[in-house]
């Protein structure tokens, strides 16, 4: 039952309270009844360790089951994301193990007909896990002229409250069904798109962000007018709006200033990167990304995600021993690389559970034709690239432990070894793998020749640049920086690449006032009473036990300010990181990221508009593919930053 499992994941988790709900609620198996099979994270480890080594057995040097389960008990080193954690040898759902898709018509197709289709596929891969993203931009513009009985169109915007009801009606057992918006800044509606989560309550099911070129950034930069065509980017428009750059510019700034969307794509610098658009005209022209922006995507492509705990790199973390072991890094990176490829094996035996599941339906053919085309359209692409999402978590920890301030230039300068000494790894394996099993099915060495990864991986490894010419390799695109929302709640650490967000903080419980162990701390003003109860985050903590501070008492606010000031985590949280630093910190490790990175530049609550848009440009200028801010205190409920905020 789920009292039950709940008591023996309490344990496991040292009486983490969180962690062990958000494990036994999403993750545990059950089935559709809400009989719970495993009892700890342990059982479910095992589940997947099993189903790996299945699979491994296929090809050579097979990884034994429990080197497997070795990897990732307890959370430890490698982490398998949401879908596959919750997917892979659960025979109770059939489900995908993607936590990533993308869907789209092309850019030809914008009939009502296509419309529907694709809030129909959207509805079907929400259903089965997964978040979903598309593009906009092949919409004709409003008031352009159709033929029926509207004679002109209504624009995107309908579009979007469209795909966002549509999201919200699908649960997901536990998560919610997530959505990206994009749309290019060349098509004329893309100020009525940025604007239109401005209305409290309009289009709250889906996350949107605008697609940036350099054209429009340059003509920001100058202060120059930017045509927007429909067709966007057509040599032979149907339609052309031109606009003041930075007037448009200033109105998305604000936005994200006020709202924290739209969230910016720097779309020109995804396309020049990307591996994948090497092989566009064979389907693979990326077009927009999965719901936090990590995994720039061609429609009919998924994703599945895997973190790599960096904290459980250092040895001796928090003492003046302190030392990262990159061997064991690099090792373990090749051994994720691996595991990502066989979830890709499982996940075509997924796809072929649901292909067989909607042909055992009883509804018609005509039905059940878009649904099945579009399981048929995504086994394809997984098959021919093998796209893997191999990431971190732990980054703001890992520095911590090593007694390096996040943000420093110290900071940024290690942090980037590490992604770079990820990359080399992970890139080492594919090839290996491509060696054992083969490369992906449309690898063609001549179309990457030109594309700038590569040529980095040339300049820092020519015996793995060497080989990968000769061997090919196994995945088409593999790298990416995911937010790691709850996975971190299970490592117990800061999540994907953010800094801690309060090392430190109170929460209140409520209690009775007649209760003789009890301490009432707060009246507040219905009558209820209320404890106040620190809270440390699990690595702070650990750092306090290292140097022998008591963990036990009930500190005042000074006295916790001045055992911060002591630690490694001071000047070091989400609210103190110099912002100008952690948007290069972004640039240079995006350097080594093939696919994006979900992060969150925090900026205070008197924050200026003018800021935000120096960090934008910045972040345009050094080479981040995205960039999102979060201006304390600018949304409800979504952080908390301190005990008021509740
Ligand atoms: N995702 C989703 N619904 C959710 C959370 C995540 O669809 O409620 C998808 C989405 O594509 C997101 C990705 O999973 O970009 C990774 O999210 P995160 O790293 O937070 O995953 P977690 O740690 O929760 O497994």
């Amino acid at each position: 039952s789920y009292a039950d499992a709940y008591e023996s994941t309490l344990q496991y988790f040292n009486g983490d309270d969180l962690a062990a709900k958000v494990w036994v609620s999403k993750y545990a198996l059950k089935d559709s009844d809400g009989n719970i099979y495993e009892r700890t994270p342990d059982d479910m480890h095992r589940r997947i360790a099993s189903e790996i080594a299945r699979i491994e057995a296929n090809y050579p040097n097979a990884l034994p089951e429990n080197e497997v389960f070795d990897l990732i008990k307890n959370f430890k080193y490698i982490i398998p994301q949401g879908s596959p954690m919750t997917g892979i040898g659960n025979d109770f759902q059939i489900a995908s193990l993607s936590n990533c898709f993308v869907i789209g018509n092309g850019t030809q197709s914008d009939s009502y007909g296509s419309i529907m289709k694709i809030d129909q596929e959207q509805v079907q891969l929400m259903k089965r896990r997964g978040g979903v993203g598309h593009d906009l931009s092949h919409i004709r513009p409003k008031g352009s002229a159709v033929k029926n009985s509207a004679l002109t169109s209504t624009g995107l915007v309908p579009f979007m409250e469209r795909y966002s009801n549509s999201t919200r009606e699908v649960a997901q057992d536990g998560r919610r069904g997530a959505l990206m918006l994009s749309v290019s800044i060349n098509h004329p509606d893309s100020e009525d798109f940025v604007n239109a989560k401005l209305e409290q309550g309009k289009i709250t099911g889906a996350n949107i962000s605008v697609r940036i070129d350099d054209e429009f950034m340059n003509a920001v930069v100058a202060k120059e007018n930017y045509i927007q065509k429909y067709p966007i980017h057509s040599q032979n428009p149907k339609f052309e709006k031109e606009v003041k750059a930075t007037e448009l510019w200033d109105k998305i700034i604000h936005n994200a200033w006020k709202s924290a969307e739209p969230g910016i794509l720097f779309w020109d610098t995804i396309i020049r990167e990307s591996l994948p658009d090497c092989y566009a005209d064979l389907g693979y022209e990326t077009v927009s990304t999965n719901p936090c922006g990590e995994i720039p995507l061609c429609p009919y492509d998924s994703c599945r995600l895997l973190a790599v705990n960096l904290f459980s790199y250092v040895e001796n973390p928090f003492t003046k021993k302190a030392k990262f072991n990159f061997e064991l890094f690099k090792k373990h990176v090749g051994y994720a690389q691996r595991m990502m490829d066989d979830i890709i094996d499982l996940e075509i035996e997924k796809i072929d559970a649901i292909l067989e599941k909607i042909e055992s339906d009883p509804e018609g053919d005509e039905i059940k034709a878009t649904e099945r085309n579009l399981w048929i359209s995504i086994r394809k692409k997984t098959i021919e690239g093998r796209r893997t999402g191999v990431g971190i978590t732990a980054e703001g920890d890992m520095l911590a432990a090593l007694n390096i301030q996040y943000g420093s230039k110290e900071g940024n300068e290690f942090s980037t070894l590490v992604h770079k000494t990820l990359a080399l790894a992970a890139y080492r394996s594919s090839v290996e793998m491509a060696r054992e099993r083969g490369a992906f099915a449309i690898y063609d060495e001549k179309r990457e020749k030109n594309n700038p990864f590569v040529q980095r991986i040339k300049d820092a490894d020519p015996e793995l640049f060497e080989d990968l010419q000769k061997f090919g390799r196994r995945n088409i695109a593999l790298l990416t920086i995911a937010p790691t929302g709850s996975t971190s709640l299970m490592s117990q650490t800061t999540s994907g690449i953010e800094p801690v967000f309060l090392p430190v903080y109170k929460r209140r419980r409520k209690v009775n006032p007649n209760d003789q162990e009890v301490r009432v701390d707060f009246v507040d003003e219905v009558g209820d009473h209320w404890e106040e109860y620190i809270v440390f985050h699990h690595r702070f903590k650990q750092w306090m036990e290292v140097n022998g501070i008591d963990t036990e008492r009930n500190y005042t606010q000074e006295e916790i300010n001045k055992i911060i000031e002591q630690s490694p985590y001071y000047k070091a949280t989400s609210n103190d990181v110099d912002w100008l630093s952690k948007v290069e910190m972004q640039g240079a490790i995006q350097k080594w990221v093939d696919h994006s990175i979900s992060v969150t530049i925090n900026i205070p609550n008197d924050a200026t508009e003018e800021l935000v848009n120096q960090l934008y440009i910045k972040a345009w200028e050094v080479g981040c593919k995205g960039v999102t801010v979060y201006r304390d205190g600018s949304r409800s409920g979504v952080l908390i930053s301190n005990d008021e905020k509740k």
